[in-house]
């Protein structure tokens, strides 16, 4: 069975790596936190005591980090160390699965073919649960060679597997949906608080809004009012999940999207900014849909 390495073992990478060793590779993992590793090192993976340890010597490299700067310092290097493309064996198929910019994720791809080396911006979707229970969606971007040998260690991981295009074309769908799915955030969020400041219970109008036209995946599947649904992160003071910081970074990425093709964006420039404000209020590191908390009567 194949070898690969796994690089970033956060809230995502985490259960992403513990699926591919379900699925029979033998995995080596590095992160720069080492109880991030300990977890893994506990289901069956092998710690490497840097990434370019970790990358030597294996068929294929998954990464799964905070932002672009940290994929491009990893991969190219950076202060004169050395980057993953320095130091991997001739063949080995490069994967990122973090949400960053495609122009990043292109300067990548090509640092990697002047060295024949094959790269996929992989991006997903399907939050911690989806991570943790090897259903994510992969939104790719590269050449169709490289999409293809990716399979099996995408196959592994996620359930639908998608080609957006070209390089970094992953990543322009990712930030589409994403910018989408912040919108459905808020909008879900103001509507469950207005019914509850008329008296409805929040489980019964969630359970109307599912099956009437609001329905949306947040309804469905990460309430963002605490107690109308279990195993989410409302449920458990906003913990885990999808941090805040990283929602204002990707609606950040969206809005650099729309500059750059000067394309109308007024919902997610809306939504970014009661991000960002949230943000600023000491909610960073809490999962995204604490949004909810800014529509709360207070008085
Ligand atoms: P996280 O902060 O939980 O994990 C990031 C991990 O990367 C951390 O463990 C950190 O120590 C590690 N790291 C950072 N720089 C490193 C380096 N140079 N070498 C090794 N390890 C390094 O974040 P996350 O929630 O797992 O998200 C990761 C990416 O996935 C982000 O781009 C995010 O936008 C995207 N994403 C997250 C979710 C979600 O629900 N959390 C869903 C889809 C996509």
């Amino acid at each position: 069975m194949a070898t690969a390495a796994f690089i970033g073992l956060g809230n995502m990478g985490g259960p992403m790596a513990v699926n591919l060793i379900k699925a029979g590779f033998t995995v080596k993992v590095f992160d720069l936190v080492p109880e991030a590793m300990q977890t893994l090192a506990d289901q069956g993976a092998l710690v490497a005591s840097t990434a370019c340890g970790a990358a030597s010597g294996v068929d294929v490299v998954v990464t799964m980090l905070p932002a672009g700067k940290h994929v491009r310092q990893l991969y190219m290097g950076a202060n004169g160390q050395q980057g993953l493309i320095d130091v991997v064996a001739e063949g080995t198929l490069l994967i990122d699965c973090s949400t960053i910019d495609a122009q990043s994720a292109r300067q990548v791809a090509d640092a990697a073919a002047a060295k024949q080396l094959e790269f996929i911006d992989a991006p997903v979707s399907g939050g911690t649960a989806g991570a943790a229970a090897g259903t994510l969606t992969f939104i790719c971007g590269g050449h169709e060679r490289a999409f293809e040998r990716a399979q099996p260690a995408l196959t592994a991981m996620g359930s639908n597997i998608f080609h957006a295009g070209g390089p970094g074309a992953g990543q322009v769908a990712k930030i589409c949906n994403n910018m989408l799915l912040s919108v459905l955030m808020v909008g879900t969020s103001e509507a469950l608080q207005m019914g509850i400041d008329h008296g409805l219970d929040p489980s019964v109008l969630s359970d109307i809004m599912k099956v009437s036209s609001g329905g949306n995946w947040t309804l469905d599947k990460y309430n963002p009012c605490p107690g109308v649904m279990e195993s989410v992160p409302s449920s458990n003071d906003y913990q885990g999940g999808f941090m805040v910081d990283l929602m204002v970074k990707d609606l950040g990425l969206s809005q650099e999207a729309a500059l750059a093709t000067n394309s109308s964006t007024p919902m997610g420039a809306l939504a970014r900014s009661l991000y960002v404000n949230h943000g600023r209020q000491g909610h960073g590191r809490r999962d995204f849909s604490s949004i909810f908390e800014q529509f709360k009567n207070k008085g």
